[in-house]
């Protein structure tokens, strides 16, 4: 059997499935309830054994929010956890005995998307998941693109504006700090949550606000075509479940490239997961590398 786990700010969810990947049990529970690294991972080491019956759990990816160091298996200061430095691999090797790998969570949502949600049938496809930040993970020739480090889809941080606001990467005008829901929370002094929520009752200085981010979303969306040749962008997160508030104004700006012509525009799809996104993709990555 294979074993996904998402290790979420919130929740961390945990799939059981065969070696052809078909899930057979999904649990989940909330981050803040195991106060360190080892009861997580205690816990997932229960959760597994008892929901796998009398099958030996070969394979194990653990889908974590960077940074993390891939070579060594380790999470190293993740900003929505608070562990730091934990040697993440070794520990649930042991603790299961499986081969375990360490995997970027928007990677492993995007591979899930692709390969059970809105990007099936595609071989080139962008994941993008936008919410308190913006994190991407790219399918490129039908497989996970993870650079050279393994930090590849880091769409977040593509530039848009040099002069722009300062980001908390440190660089100046990153995607994230014009349309993360952390940044805009910043700006309008409102949860990102009731910022949509006032755009989708119509309150004018809301919509504007949420317009212009899908604008310079938009913005990335073009030049991610340039560089990419996707044929589908999925976008998950957060602002997502607001569609038909930011998808009009994505597509517009898409469209009003006259370098992208219509043969070569990619399709913009809401993600189909949801939350599970992360860890159909880490039982994914478990199966390809098994
Ligand atoms: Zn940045």
């Amino acid at each position: 059997m294979l074993a996904g786990i998402d290790l979420g700010g919130t929740q961390v969810r945990v799939a059981l499935a065969r070696s052809d990947g078909r899930l057979v049990a999904s649990i989940k529970t909330r981050t803040h309830l195991l106060p360190t690294a080892q009861a997580m991972v205690d816990w997932a080491a229960a959760e597994i054994d008892r929901h796998r019956g009398r099958e030996k759990v070969k394979g194990i990816t653990i889908a974590a929010p960077g940074p993390i160091d891939l070579k060594r298996g380790v999470l190293v200061n993740p900003p929505n956890l608070p562990w730091q430095n934990v040697p993440l691999v070794a520990m649930m090797g042991r603790a299961t005995g499986a081969n375990v790998h360490l995997a970027n969570d928007a990677d492993m949502a995007g591979l899930g998307e692709f390969h059970h949600g809105a990007g099936r049938g595609t071989k080139n496809m962008v994941y993008i998941t936008w919410s308190t930040g913006v994190g991407g993970g790219l399918i490129l020739d039908g497989k996970l693109h993870r650079g050279a480090h393994g930090t590849a889809g880091e769409i977040g941080h593509m530039i848009i504006d040099p002069n722009g606001p300062l980001d908390k990467c440190g660089q100046r005008g990153c995607l994230e700090a014009f349309v993360g829901g952390r940044a805009l929370a910043g700006e309008t002094g409102h949860a990102a949550v009731e910022l949509f929520a006032a755009a989708a009752r119509g309150e004018r200085h809301a919509r504007t606000v949420v317009e212009r981010a899908a604008r310079h979303m938009g913005t990335a969306l073009i030049s991610l075509t340039n560089v990419l040749d996707p044929e589908m962008f999925v976008i998950g997160g957060g602002v997502s479940r607001s569609w038909a508030l930011v998808q009009p104004t994505m597509l517009e700006t898409l469209r009003s490239s006259p370098f992208i012509k219509p043969a070569r525009r990619p399709r913009l799809r809401r993600a189909r997961l949801g939350d599970r996104a992360g860890q159909v993709g880490a039982v994914e990555w478990a199966r390809i590398n098994q």
